[in-house]
């Protein structure tokens, strides 16, 4: 069959990079663009250190054997970066000068929803993309799940359980300190995981004597020992409680409050690296082939998402505008399913 202008373009070399914060499955996302593409006859160029590397043209020619073995890894192979010059119109121009140079007919980005702004200004300049969400926070819209974000509540899990135990054999209180930036899905899928006594989000209106003081209260008149309060770092970023810029702040203001003085724990960058779970690297590989799958049937600006647990492919325009936010029936339930006061105890 001969093409014709309606034909899509034959594809014959695809990029792939990684951007914004590193996320366990990466490396299983940028493996399934490489081998999809190669099994389709398509080069795969790998740009380092997202648009940076992409300004600046570092990238290499990827090879079925550079992508072995890195299923497993944590990280991502092809470097990860924040890129003030491509917030600029003059690096994006660099960006799509270095696209053209390396003869893409299209480009596979993975990463958050900055990296889909990124994305939908290149396609704006003429480079068809495809978005890969992958973060740990899982603040994608149009994504019900983002690459990382298992692994990340798995990790955080397993150090609030090690801290658990020291807690409870010197009968203390714990405030943990989880990523998520302004989302509190981490936070709430660790809170619930764990059976933490609160867990404090930024999606919600916060009161310091309700939402911290009378859980702790609570928990002590049934007869516990300790206490683990799971804070999502955008509660304090966006001083949720006035004066309360950190959790030591407010692990401070509970030392007021009570005179309990609790240990507190930022997990910080710890949460984000290790081997991603099967979740993760299953999730991935289906994102990544689907990327590739879709650029070969010319279909492109798009962003790869997970709806009701099926791979769509959602118009970047439309994907960028859609809004989600934490179930609020799950912060309920972990608050109904706590060792509490009976309700007509109260
Ligand atoms: P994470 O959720 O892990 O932080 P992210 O992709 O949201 O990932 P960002 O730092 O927000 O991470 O974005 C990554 C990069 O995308 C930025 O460093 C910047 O270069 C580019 N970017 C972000 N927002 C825009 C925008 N509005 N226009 C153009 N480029 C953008």
């Amino acid at each position: 069959m001969s093409e014709n202008e309606n034909s899509p373009k034959t594809l014959r070399r695809i990029g792939v990079l990684t951007s914004g914060g590193d996320a366990p499955g990466m490396n299983a996302a940028v493996r399934a663009v490489v081998r999809e593409a190669l099994t389709n006859d398509v080069e795969c160029v790998g740009i380092r250190r997202g648009y940076n590397g992409l300004i600046r043209g570092d990238y290499y020619l990827m090879h079925g054997q550079e992508v072995s073995h890195i299923l497993s890894r944590g990280g991502t192979v092809l470097y990860t970066a924040r890129s003030d010059e491509f917030m600029t119109p003059e690096g994006r121009q660099k960006a799509v000068d270095v696209c053209r140079f390396l003869g893409l007919d299209g480009l596979v980005t993975i990463g958050g929803d900055g990296t889909f702004r990124g994305a939908l200004e290149l396609s704006r300049l003429g480079v068809p993309v495809v978005g890969v969400p992958a973060t740990i926070d899982n603040d994608v819209g149009c994504s019900n799940y983002t690459i990382g974000f298992d692994t990340a509540c798995n990790t955080a899990i397993e150090c609030v359980d090690r801290l658990r135990d020291t807690m409870s054999s010197h009968e203390r209180c714990s405030i943990v300190e989880v990523m998520g930036r302004r989302a509190g899905f981490l936070a709430l899928y660790v809170g619930i995981s764990v059976g933490a006594t609160a867990v404090l989000i930024p999606e919600r209106d916060l009161d310091f004597e309700k939402d911290v003081i009378e859980p702790i209260r609570e928990a002590k008149f049934v007869g516990n020992t300790h206490f683990m309060l799971v804070v999502a770092e955008g509660v304090c970023m966006d001083e949720k409680f006035p004066g309360v810029h950190t959790v030591f702040d407010l692990g401070n203001k509970i030392q007021r409050e009570i005179g309990m003085k609790p240990t507190v724990t930022v997990l910080g960058h710890l949460q984000r690296g290790g081997k991603p779970t099967a979740r993760d690297r299953e999730t991935a590989s289906r994102m990544g082939y689907r990327a590739v799958k879709a650029l070969a049937e010319g279909r492109y600006n798009l962003i790869i998402g997970t709806q009701k647990g099926k791979i769509e492919e959602i118009p970047i325009e439309e994907a960028l505008e859609m809004k989600k936010t934490v179930q609020m029936e799950r912060y309920y339930m972990l608050h109904d399913l706590q060792n509490r006061v009976p309700r007509n105890l109260r």
